[in-house]
């Protein structure tokens, strides 16, 4: 999607400092980081949010996961928070699925 920010991300159309890429994964920093470590990692695939993931993205999704715990292990952060934001409510502001990787200080909870 040519107006979507996350996929023009993925494209390398706007410029970010990537974590992690393949041909269906792209993990890049944060521009606003909430924690020292503040890495999102999205499907180049357009996928608005985790509720529209089909069927056919469980792999995908699947995958997405298990990077994210690969680069929190290379970053070798001994706690951390994987977190995908569904919807308006829940504080999604981009609407192209992401994981939000969140490390390096002490993480409150509940979240807001
Ligand atoms: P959400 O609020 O949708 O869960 O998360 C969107 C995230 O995208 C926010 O943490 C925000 O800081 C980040 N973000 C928004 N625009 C850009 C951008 O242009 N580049 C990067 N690297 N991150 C962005
Ligand atoms: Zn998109």
């Amino acid at each position: 999607m040519s107006d979507c920010l996350f996929c023009r991300i993925a494209a390398g159309e706007i410029p970010s400092k990537a974590a992690y890429s393949d041909d269906r994964i792209y993990a890049f920093h944060d521009i606003a980081p909430k924690a020292p470590t503040h890495i999102l990692v999205i499907p180049r695939k357009h996928i608005p949010k985790l509720a529209d993931a089909g069927p056919e993205d469980r792999e995908t999704v699947g995958e997405i996961v298990a990077r994210a715990a690969a680069i929190a292990r290379d970053l070798k952060l001994d706690h951390y928070r994987l977190v995908a934001n569904n919807g308006e409510g829940a504080g999604q502001t981009v609407f192209h699925l992401h994981f939000h990787l969140l490390g390096g200080r002490a993480l409150g909870w509940p979240p807001g």
